[in-house]
């Protein structure tokens, strides 16, 4: 599974480039600046952020309950980026996830109950216990108490920030072109779905969300309510306002949020507390996950450019793992086959 590789040159001090901050990048950076490498990270958007699919995201780092529909892999890198998170981060909040169902879709329940680990089983006491708001309206729940979630326009300029008390230079209105000269040791790539001409297999899973307000409701941890046809998550975020999401469409288009998907995600937060029918939407938005066909993570090899890219879903559960990982292929050589990709194509 680990193999050893001759230590590549200068990586005992390297001089590396990062491609976009979106929270791949951000990662990327941070670690390898605390490890004492010469970092730039440039960034294409003017605006911090603006044009990051991570901007978007529930940021759960959820990685028992992402068990459900991926592969162990993906619990893995996940529950060692946790405490990566809690350490850089000391905003993480570590809540736990409440999953919930209506009485008609108590299968879904069971079946999410055998796709995963690590939950306790509550009923309608221990469900009003964690979440008050919730008393008398449901009887059954699985309760993750190890997972977490963090905000991202919170957390995004904080390691932003960290990564430049750590020695790293950034720029924003930047944008990386291949056919730039350079004499970096190492150029990381992680500019998510905008990489798709240099990874074919690479296509964009797009995802609509809402951030709405309201002082009707408090929670303290993401919940999700499961539905056959697509589960529902609600995350708490600070001043009363909560990120609904998320569609999983098999589609490329980064255009507005539609209709069918605002009824959609609307009636299931309704459904799931009749509260959030007064809630003031704040923003309503879409943008791609960017995925390759078995919707796992791959760090591509490629020369001294370094391609980490497809977090799908996972992009903040799996970002301080992968960055974890390309330090030590950094420091030693050492890659992990279910993980690393070496590319020898010249393009
Ligand atoms: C609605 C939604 C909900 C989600 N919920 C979760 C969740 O709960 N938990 C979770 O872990 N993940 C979640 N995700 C997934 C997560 O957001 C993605 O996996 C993650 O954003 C991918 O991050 P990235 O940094 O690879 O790409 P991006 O965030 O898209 O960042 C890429 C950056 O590269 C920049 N760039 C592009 N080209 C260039 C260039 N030539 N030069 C310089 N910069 C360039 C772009 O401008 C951009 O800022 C969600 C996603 C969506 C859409």
């Amino acid at each position: 599974m680990v193999a050893a590789r001759e230590q590549p040159k200068g990586a005992k001090l390297a001089d590396i480039l990062i491609a976009g901050a979106g929270i791949t990048g951000l990662w990327q950076t941070l670690t390898l600046a605390r490890a004492g490498h010469r970092v730039r990270l440039v960034e294409r958007s003017a605006e911090p952020f603006a044009d990051a699919a991570s901007r978007l995201a529930g940021a759960m780092l959820a990685p028992y309950c992402e068990s459900e529909s991926a592969e162990p892999l993906i619990a893995e890198l996940g529950l060692q980026a946790l405490p990566l998170w809690r350490a850089l981060y000391p905003e993480t909040r570590q809540q736990g996830s409440l999953i919930l169902a209506a009485p008609r879709d108590l299968p879904e329940l069971a079946r999410f109950a055998r796709m995963t680990s690590h939950f306790e089983r509550l009923d309608g006491a221990g469900v009003a216990a964690l979440e008050p708001a919730f008393a008398g309206r449901y009887g059954q729940a699985l309760f993750y108490p190890s997972e977490a979630h963090v905000e991202p326009g919170r957390a995004m300029p904080a390691l932003l920030r960290l990564a430049q008390e750590a020695g790293a230079r950034v720029e924003f209105g930047a944008r990386w072109d291949e056919a730039e000269p350079g004499s970096y040791d190492h150029v990381i790539d992680c500019r998510g779905i905008a990489a798709s001409p240099d990874l074919p297999e690479l296509r964009g899973v797009r995802g609509e969300m809402l951030v709405v307000e309201t002082d009707e409701i408090a929670l303290r941890r993401p919940v999700r309510l499961l539905h056959p046809r697509f589960p529902l998550y609600v995350v708490p975020w600070a001043e009363n306002r909560f990120m609904i999401g998320a569609t999983v469409i098999e589609s490329g288009d980064r255009g507005p949020a539609t209709v069918r998907s605002a009824l959609d995600l609307l009636g299931l937060a309704y459904t799931l507390h009749p509260a959030f029918g007064e809630a003031r939407i704040l923003r309503f938005a879409a943008d791609v996950r960017p995925s390759f066909p078995d919707n796992m993570p791959r760090i591509t090899l490629r020369g001294r450019r370094i391609l980490v890219n497809g977090l799908y879903r996972h992009g903040f559960l799996l970002a301080p793992s992968l960055a974890a990982l390309v330090a030590h292929y950094i420091k030693d050589g050492t890659t992990r086959q279910d993980v690393f990709l070496e590319d020898y194509c010249e393009r």
